[in-house]
């Protein structure tokens, strides 16, 4: 799974095709995730008395991780994105497309994968 929370997404298909959004959540066994404003829905909700107002209720529902493609802060196109080993031996997400480091590290800093300094 290549995407994390708080990382933009662009949507590759149905109604919303093209449209870009945050990331709220991921769910990594159901290959799910939620994305601020994408695929909403509304619930008609009757006066009561936790909602006196009662009216619609809008939420997020989650969509197939293939239906999305990540977008690079850095050059702001949709990517994939591959890893690899940061100088510190930390593993980084980057950009295939400007080789950019995209978010923080995903994984503590290793020596035996840091680069040697001399
Ligand atoms: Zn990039």
């Amino acid at each position: 799974m290549h995407i994390r929370v708080n990382d933009t997404v662009e949507i590759l298909t149905g109604d919303e095709r093209g449209t870009r959004g945050k990331v709220l959540s991921v769910d990594r066994t159901a290959g799910k995730l939620i994305v601020e404003g994408v695929n909403r829905v509304y619930k008609h909700v009757r006066r009561s008395q936790r909602n006196p107002q009662g009216g619609r209720l809008s939420k997020e529902m989650p969509i197939q991780i293939s239906n999305v493609l990540l977008v690079c802060p850095a050059c702001s196109a949709r990517t994939r994105s591959g890893s690899r080993y940061a100088a510190d031996g930390s593993k980084e997400r980057y950009c295939k497309k400007c080789s950019k480091a995209i978010g923080g590290p995903i994984s503590p800093p290793r020596t035996a994968y840091a680069k040697k300094s001399n």
